[in-house]
């Protein structure tokens, strides 16, 4: 067995890109070390989670529907993961103690660094479950006045534009209905995709582009399939567009050096890694 050992918990595990991901790094690190995806009955969730040190892994990055269960069997948390009542890393201290982190708004916003964007319009976020909480919270820190919230359950879009004006920016929980209205759009600078609308197996996202300023930048968390039919037809109206592969890359860099000890080495192309990955498994 590898040295040092970390993985993924979640349910269904079989197509996270997460071990691929952290392998590729392990082995241009040339660590003695391996990264594995656990799939974690729910029956069993709790004692399996809570059992991490027990096994000997230095942590495991925590997915669907595990986040807000990581938060709360851990000992400590920092205040992102607070904040966002959910963790995505669970590190094993040197106590034997769980520490809950999140690092998908540190990742969001990571793969969003050199797209031209003028941060200074309102963010529309489409979605009101934990990645637009951390894509919301990620871009208050970066200097957002203003988020707007478009979700299917009304209530929720409304407890997290409370939690956005809580932080100190504008925000408007929107009618799903009205997600597209010119009202909500045409003077957005971002406009962000967190419902798994438009991933493989799931019905279209059906949003009308053409209110939405040319200075816009178009953000689809998704990266099944790629393209996003989002990412392609922003490209298509001649808006900056981006999936979410970049995002998935920078929000386990923090992870690996948690886990690892050291920075993930530089020079690896994991774009074209999982991309190849993600080629392999789409459906013919
Ligand atoms: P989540 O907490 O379960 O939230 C899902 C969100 O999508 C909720 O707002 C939900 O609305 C909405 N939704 C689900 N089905 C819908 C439908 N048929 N019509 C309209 N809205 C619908 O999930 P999450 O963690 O936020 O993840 C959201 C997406 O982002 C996922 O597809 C995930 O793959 C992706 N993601 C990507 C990354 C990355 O690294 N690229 C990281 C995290 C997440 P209701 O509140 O009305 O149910």
């Amino acid at each position: 067995m590898a040295g040092l050992l970390a993985g993924l918990v979640g349910w269904p595990v079989a197509h996270s890109l997460s071990p691929a991901l952290h392998r590729a790094w392990i082995a241009a690190a040339g660590l003695d070390a391996d990264y594995v995806a656990f799939a974690v009955d729910p029956r069993h969730a709790p004692q399996a989670i809570a059992a991490t040190p027990a096994f000997g892994l230095r942590g495991v990055n925590v997915t669907l529907p595990y986040k807000e269960l990581a938060l709360s069997l851990a000992g400590d948390a920092s205040p992102t993961a607070r904040r966002l009542g959910a963790a995505n890393v669970l590190l094993v201290g040197p106590d034997g103690r769980l520490h809950a982190d999140n690092t998908d708004g540190v990742g969001f916003l990571a793969a969003l660094e050199g797209l031209p964007r003028d941060r200074s319009r309102p963010a529309l976020i489409l979605g009101a479950g934990g990645a637009a909480r951390a894509a919301a919270f990620a871009l208050i820190e970066d200097g957002a006045r203003e988020i707007r919230v478009a979700n299917r359950d009304a209530a929720r879009a409304k407890r997290l534009a409370a939690d956005v004006r809580g932080a100190g920016a504008r925000a408007i929980a929107a009618d799903w209905a009205e997600r597209a209205s010119a009202v909500l759009t045409a003077d957005v600078g971002l406009l962000v995709n967190a419902t798994p609308l438009g991933m493989n197996d799931q019905p279209q996202l059906d949003f009308d582009l053409a209110n939405l300023p040319r200075e816009a930048v178009v953000y689809d968390l998704l990266y099944r399939p790629r393209p996003t039919a989002l990412v392609a037809r922003a490209r298509a109206a001649g808006l900056a567009a981006l999936d979410g592969l970049a995002m998935l890359i920078a929000q386990a860099r923090p992870s690996f050096e948690l886990f690892f000890g050291r920075p993930p080495p530089e020079g690896v192309d994991l774009e074209a890694i999982l991309a190849a990955k993600l080629g392999e498994s789409a459906p013919a």
